[in-house]
């Protein structure tokens, strides 16, 4: 079995950006692991046929991976479809995913059931009828409705308690036990960290640092390294 590198929350905004580096710089450390992208890797994803710089590196990034790359939607980059997996290898896996080994993967953001007005905005955004009528709007349009749409959520979130936004521990004992995991790997809720006693490991947004776990074999491991010597750096160098 390949090696596998997991990573979600980048929340990608630009090329130029310690994120963007980091991304690279992590992918040429890990060249034969494969590649699992939990949701979130940008901050907006308004179509396939995005032709702004950041799609279009993210494109080229991606296939030039030589070994596997998967995808899985997050709360941002839904809109992630079959045009995107054409151009650059990656294939798309449903939320929630069981690898052959019993590891479930998710992005999270289906675990934060306490969240009711966010599951109900997850259901629509989520249904083809609703992803039909945006996508068959002008890059410039969707463009300015996402950005509503981060507003609005950047709103709401302000006001809601902490404990709402983190995932539920019944909804995660469902899922485990549903589809017989050996342990559950998921992004989404900014707080990383290993919980034992449920074999949950969280991934962390790339903030300060950049958070990914390595699996090999049966060992996992969540590493960060910071981001902070890419900030106008020609040579990023994360592990410095
Ligand atoms: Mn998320």
């Amino acid at each position: 079995m390949n090696k596998r590198l997991f990573v979600s929350d980048l929340h990608l905004e630009t090329v130029d950006s310690p994120q963007y580096r980091g991304l690279c710089w992590l992918l040429d450390q890990h060249p034969e692991h494969d590649l699992y992208l939990l949701g979130d890797i940008v901050e907006l994803w308004i179509g396939d046929d995005d032709d702004a710089p950041l799609a279009t590196a993210l494109r080229d990034l991606l296939r030039s991976r030589q070994a596997a790359v998967y995808l899985m939607h997050g709360n941002r980059d839904f809109l992630f479809g079959a045009q995107f997996c054409a151009d650059t290898g990656a294939t798309l896996l449903a939320d929630p995913h069981r690898l052959n080994d019993g590891t479930l993967l998710s992005h999270g953001d289906a675990l934060c059931t306490d969240d009711d007005a966010y599951q109900q905005f997850r259901a629509m955004v989520r249904a083809p009828a609703w992803q039909a009528d945006i996508l068959a709007r002008t890059i410039e349009e969707r463009r300015a409705f996402g950005q509503a749409l981060r507003e609005q959520s950047r709103q709401t979130n302000a006001n809601k308690a902490a404990n709402i936004m983190d995932v539920n521990p019944g909804a995660v004992s469902d899922l485990m036990r549903q589809h017989q995991g050996k342990r559950l790997l998921h992004g989404h809720t900014h707080r990383p960290g290993v919980h034992w006693e449920e074999r949950r490991y969280v991934l962390g947004a790339w903030e300060r640092c950049g958070w990914y776990i390595e699996q090999d074999g049966d060992t996992l491991a969540l590493h960060c390294f910071s981001l902070a010597p890419h900030c106008g750096s020609e040579t990023p160098h994360p592990g410095a």
